[in-house]
């Protein structure tokens, strides 16, 4: 009989997250049976921490429930010959060590995944935010060559994908993000200009100055006060891809305006949320223009990655504080 831990949420988060909001629980397992739902037995290898975990948690979660989540798992035992032993799979189970399916709710890694790739790059580049960068640019965005794109948290999991998609795409990129070493991430990944937005003595003059002519899009992770100020400085016809909103995640108190609705008049823009959840049709698509790109070094990436399942609510409060470079995951 296996036992599994689990991080449960014991207390819904009061602003930011701190440890004592988890309670780390065991769960026995119950064995495989042929017939029935209990055909597998997985082990997380590496779980994802993402910022929507915060405001999700409030959304679908309640009191005493596991962390909702997203982990690449290897097939331990198997009664379902659709996976084998030692197969590794994506799903959404939350924050386990292990658990039982019957197979319906996992998915396979791309059989074209290469020995040398680290199978976390399923939870980021190759995953979740990688898809929300491409689908985000160029379903929302629409960026075209030799336009001008600016991205926020932009050394993080989506937005330091979003950069070198666009650059790939022909277009100038500018990015921001919350530390020096950020920003000299941002250079080597061929942002064209990048600063730190924590520093900078105005955020207008740092905008201006990066994009004299302004920016044709705006892919937004993270809204608030930043937004209010960027969306000031957008072309005529500009796009906005409302992907985050992470500085307003943590408030228990809603932010108030400034109000959108004056530029948006004047520049006629075009501002679109979206949940990346949308695309799941086009999922393959995605992930195989990502993987592609990876191998061929257009894509690079970075990861943050803390040891240790005991150590997962440290590490996601760490990437809600701005820690990561790159994407954030845990190795069980
Ligand atoms: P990141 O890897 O970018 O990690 C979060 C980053 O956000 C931190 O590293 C930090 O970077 C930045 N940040 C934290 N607090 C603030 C703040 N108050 N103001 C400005 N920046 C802050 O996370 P992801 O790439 O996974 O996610 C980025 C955004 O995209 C999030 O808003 C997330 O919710 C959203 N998202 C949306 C999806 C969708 O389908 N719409 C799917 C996936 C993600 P820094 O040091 O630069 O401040």
């Amino acid at each position: 009989m296996v036992i599994a831990k689990a991080w449960a949420l014991k207390k819904h988060f009061d602003g930011f997250p701190k440890t004592s909001d988890f309670d780390l629980k065991k769960i026995e397992l119950p064995d495989l049976k042929d017939g029935g739902e209990q055909k597998l037995l997985l082990a997380s290898v590496f779980l994802s921490v993402d910022p929507y975990m915060r405001p999700y948690s409030r959304r679908v979660m309640k009191e005493g429930d596991i962390m909702i989540g997203t982990q690449v798992a290897r097939v331990v035992e198997s009664k379902n010959p659709a996976f084998a032993v030692g197969a590794f799979v994506v799903c959404d189970r939350g924050w386990r060590t292990h658990f039982i399916s019957d197979g319906k709710d996992l998915q396979l890694l791309p059989s074209s995944w290469p020995e040398s790739l680290p199978k976390s790059l399923a939870l980021g580049t190759i995953g979740m935010p990688g898809l929300t960068a491409y689908f985000g640019l160029l379903e929302i965005c629409k960026m075209k060559p030799g336009e001008t794109v600016l991205v926020n948290a932009a050394a993080g999991a989506v937005g330091s994908v979003v950069g070198q998609l666009a650059k790939i795409g022909g277009c100038r990129v500018v990015g921001c993000a919350g530390s020096d070493d950020k920003v000299a991430y941002l250079k080597t990944l061929g942002f064209d200009e990048a600063f730190n937005y924590k520093t900078v003595k105005s955020l207008d003059e740092a905008l201006r100055k990066a994009s004299p002519d302004g920016y044709d899009c705006f892919f937004d992770n993270v809204g608030g006060e930043f937004a209010s100020v960027a969306i000031n400085q957008m072309k005529k016809y500009g796009r906005i891809a409302v992907c985050g909103a992470i500085s307003q995640y943590n408030d228990s108190v809603p932010q108030k305006g400034p109000y959108v609705q004056i530029p948006m008049i004047f520049k006629e823009l075009r501002m679109e949320g979206f949940i990346v959840s949308r695309w799941s049709n086009r999922r393959e698509e995605g992930l195989n223009a990502l993987l592609k790109w990876v191998m061929e070094g257009k894509v690079k990436y970075h990861e943050q990655v803390t040891e240790g399942f005991e150590n997962m609510p440290m590490a996601f409060i760490g990437m809600l504080k701005g820690e990561n470079i790159g994407k954030a995951v845990v190795k069980v």
